[in-house]
């Protein structure tokens, strides 16, 4: 239960219109994406500006309230979920641009800023910025810097981190800090701009960032393959590497996934078909002809059943239309799924669908896999069907173990959030997470910014 006197010191600091505490508010900021954690703040605070986070994380501390940050509510794996109780700290009222400074490549923003808006503005003026979740639409900035997200263009521009160059975070005892700077190269210290960069709020309150953009690629070419099994597509995807020809997209769905669409959309997929590449290569428009060829002879040298080249943006909607109608196919077998969220390395793809095979047989259930080819992210839908009962959780931590014997990661782009923080021991040894905990407590000695993600306490 809040104190009164918080509550009234919280009242006074952002006045009445900006803090709530109504039960009916209680339950909108009690979810995000993930469909099973639900958790109710006690209050929600949505400050102006840096000094106001500043004054809240001061007052929180001084009660002992605990603060969760909130962008778009758009995470899988509830980490803006205040599952201590506490206050929400909705960081909507920080949505501006701040400054495009296109000589230097760079943007300066608030972390509310819908990462759709960024791109857009951009986009404008003939730049780009790379990172492409899915989510663009109603994910923000914050968010995305938060989870480190990554997205359809990652395998040739990478993920978040690697557009962030400064930020400015309000730390638990209301200290500002800024880190990193407009330059490209800067060994001045720390690299703390990184350690913020996926630690999922837990560490501090983004008020401001400094990103990076690119110039936005002259033309983009589209295509797509379709194999008889994963393992075939994934001999193309080695022969496409060899010839030097970096996608910016290689995205793929599996037999499953395959029949999932075609059941549902009839997009044209024949009954042989296993496995589907969907793939984006951009640059200037001369060289593209010559980059589809190379990877459509690639294909062909792995035994391509199918290869489709989009001619038009018409096409490239068409083209796209299998991986966009995914989650709606994947409805037609199930409506609750299972999710799951992991990374191997890419060469490594074919054996960890093989081992999800086998849990699929094992607890005769159905694995659907799709995603992010390039970087090696699975995104794996598991359900036992429309009328199969209860779903096994043991299936899902038999997901985590083969993840581990390939060394891969329990965690690709969605976050750990609250959802996997039990599995972080398979991914992190012991005297590591000893580590990551004393960097917690340093940053956050009475562990009230956004309690019970990432890591268990010690
Ligand atoms: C349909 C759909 C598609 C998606 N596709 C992708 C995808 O392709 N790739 C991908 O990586 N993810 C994807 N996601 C997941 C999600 O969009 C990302 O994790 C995104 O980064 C979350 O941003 P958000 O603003 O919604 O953050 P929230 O969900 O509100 O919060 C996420 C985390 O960020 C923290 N946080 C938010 N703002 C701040 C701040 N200012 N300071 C400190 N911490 C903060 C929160 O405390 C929380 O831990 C998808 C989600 C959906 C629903």
């Amino acid at each position: 239960m809040l104190n009164q006197e918080f509550i009234d010191s919280l009242k006074q600091l952002v006045g009445e219109d900006r803090c709530t505490f109504s039960p009916e508010d209680m339950v909108a900021y009690s979810y995000d994406a993930n469909p099973e954690k639900r958790a109710k703040p006690e209050g929600v605070v949505s400050p102006l500006n840096r000094e106001e986070v500043s004054e809240i994380m001061k007052l929180a501390y001084r009660y002992d309230v605990p603060v969760t940050p909130r962008g778009g509510g758009s995470g899988y794996t509830g980490g803006c979920i205040p599952v201590e109780g506490g206050i929400v700290m909705a960081m909507d009222r920080f949505n501006r641009i701040l400054e495009v400074d296109k000589d230097n490549f760079l943007v300066i923003l608030e972390p509310g800023v819908v990462v759709k808006t960024l791109q857009e503005e951009v986009d404008k003026i003939g730049l780009m910025y790379p990172p492409d979740p899915a989510s663009t639409g109603f994910a923000t900035i914050g968010g995305n810097i938060a989870e480190n997200a990554g997205g359809i263009r990652a395998v040739k521009y990478g993920v978040t981190k690697h557009y962030v160059m400064g930020l400015e975070v309000v730390l638990p005892n209301g200290d500002i800090v800024k880190t990193g700077s407009k330059c490209i190269k800067d060994v001045a210290g720390y690299n703390l701009t990184e350690l913020f960069v996926g630690s999922e709020g837990t560490l501090g309150v983004i008020t401001k960032a400094v990103v990076k953009v690119v110039p936005k690629p002259e033309a983009r070419r589209t295509m797509t393959a379709t194999f008889s099994t994963l393992e075939k597509a994934a001999e193309a995807v080695s022969a496409i590497y060899a010839t030097g020809v970096r996608p910016a997209t290689l995205e793929f769905l599996d037999r499953i996934s395959v029949e999932a669409v075609e059941k549902a959309i009839g997009f044209g997929a024949k009954p042989e078909e296993g496995a589907l590449l969907l793939m984006e290569v951009d640059g200037s428009d001369h060289a593209l002809d010559s980059e589809v060829e190379k990877i459509q002879a690639a294909c062909e040298q792995c035994g391509v059943i199918t290869f489709r080249k989009a001619e038009s943006d018409e096409d490239r909607e068409d083209l796209w239309k299998a991986r966009r109608a995914l989650s709606f196919a994947l409805c037609e077998i199930a409506t609750e799924w299972e999710d799951d969220d992991i990374s191997v390395p890419i060469a490594r793809i074919p054996k960890m669908i093989r081992k999800l095979d086998e849990i699929a047989e094992r607890y005769n259930i159905i694995i659907a896999n799709f995603g992010h080819y390039g970087d090696g992210n699975i995104h794996i839908g598991m359900t036992t069907g429309k009328d199969g009962g209860p779903f096994p959780k043991q299936a899902k931590q038999d997901v985590v173990k083969a993840v581990v014997e390939l060394e891969g990661r329990i965690a690709a782009e969605h976050g750990i959030g609250c959802v996997k923080v039990e599995n972080l021991h398979w991914n992190i040894d012991e005297p590591t997470m000893k580590m990551m905990r004393s960097i917690k407590a340093l940053f956050d000695p009475k562990g009230l910014l956004n309690p019970g993600k990432v890591m268990l306490k010690g």
